[in-house]
């Protein structure tokens, strides 16, 4: 199990740099004092929050893991998503400050970068997420720990420092490390599981349909405001991330995107799990993807071609696409998926 969550956090920093080398800027990232450009200050915020619709905040950030919500509620204050384990302190102060007390918090699926955070929410938020994901995350505390040890390095600046709102939160959470428990990420309330309950009824509904990227994933809809968090179902503009042992497969995501763009009508607003938010073209978009990944390795198999050489090709419906280090990783996937049905060559 380690290899597909480290993985997803390697690849989650790596993605920084293909950033950097695309000469955008990082919203949220912390800026050197250097010529014209002002010290960030603590009170500055590490999120890239954008005010949705009125008290439904978002924030998209490439370097920040996956895309993260923060929304007012009859309920009381609800997060999607928790980012990694290093922001999560400020990923809480900062969805505080918008839509006051936190008291839900979902996870879309268990990777690191959706659920390292969760421990900085505290024990009395109420944390959601589907069944199949509980034992993931318990089993995780080393590597979230890790993510936390590692904060300075994936967030500094060339010169080591970081925003000082992510600095005094990891501190906090170091200096009790040994009490971390398991339990401080682990969800408490499992969708699908019997009798489950919704304890965001009337503002969220929650939906699941079979494996897809992971085998746990959720869609997210908040019903009052007409907006889909599709988590990383959708990767929009980017190359998809699979996770075999996560239980990813590409049959399984084509036919949850399918479902997932019933779900939507003209107006509904699609947040993906990485990249700008859109509409239910963005779900479409998804779905061509990973019908031509199917479509071109189940051919590439019958051609006779080895592994080795499908995780090389690309096609001209991957091209433009961020996130370059997951192509080969999806051809692999998509090969090791298709070769049972198409038989090896
Ligand atoms: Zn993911």
């Amino acid at each position: 199990m380690r290899n597909h969550f480290d993985e997803s956090q390697r690849l989650a920093l790596s993605r920084r740099g293909f950033l950097g080398v695309a000469g955008l800027t990082l919203a949220g990232a912390w800026a050197p004092a250097s010529g014209a450009r002002r010290r960030r200050r603590s009170e500055d915020p590490v999120f890239s929050w954008a005010e949705l619709r009125p008290g439904l905040f978002v924030s998209v950030s490439q370097r920040l893991g996956g895309n993260v919500v923060a929304s007012k509620s009859e309920r009381g204050g609800f997060v999607i998503d928790a980012s990694f384990a290093g922001v999560g302190p400020a990923l809480h102060a900062e969805a505080t400050d918008r839509v006051g007390s936190v008291t839900h918090l979902v996870n879309t699926h268990h990777h690191g970068d959706h659920t390292g955070g969760n421990v900085a929410f505290g024990a009395g938020v109420v944390r959601i997420a589907h069944e199949n994901a509980a034992p993931r995350i318990a089993e995780s505390r080393d590597r979230y720990l890790d993510q936390l040890r590692g904060t300075m390095r994936q967030f500094g600046n060339e010169r080591g420092e970081v925003n000082p709102a992510i600095q005094a939160g990891v501190e906090s959470l170091l200096a009790r490390e040994a009490e971390l428990k398991a339990d401080d990420w682990r969800p408490a309330v499992l969708v699908c599981r019997e009798h489950f309950k919704n304890p965001l009824e009337g503002e969220v509904t929650f939906h699941r349909f079979g494996p897809g990227h992971t085998d746990n994933d959720l869609l997210v809809m908040l019903d009052r405001h007409d907006v889909l968090h599709a988590g990383d179902l959708c990767f929009h503009g980017l190359h998809p991330f699979f996770d075999p042992p996560g239980g990813a497969s590409a049959r399984g995501w084509v036919a949850s995107i399918i479902k997932a763009r019933e779900l939507c009508g003209e107006k509904t607003v699609v947040i993906p799990g990485h990249g700008p938010v859109g509409d239910r073209a963005i779900l479409d978009a998804q779905r061509v993807y990973l019908e031509a990944l199917i479509e071109h390795v189940t051919r590439e198999i019958r051609a006779g071609k080895t592994r080795d050489e499908v995780v090389q090709m690309s096609w001209p419906f991957m091209d433009g696409l961020g996130f370059p280090q997951a192509r080969p990783r999806a051809l692999g996937a998509a090969y090791d998926e298709l070769v049972g049905e198409v038989g090896h060559p």
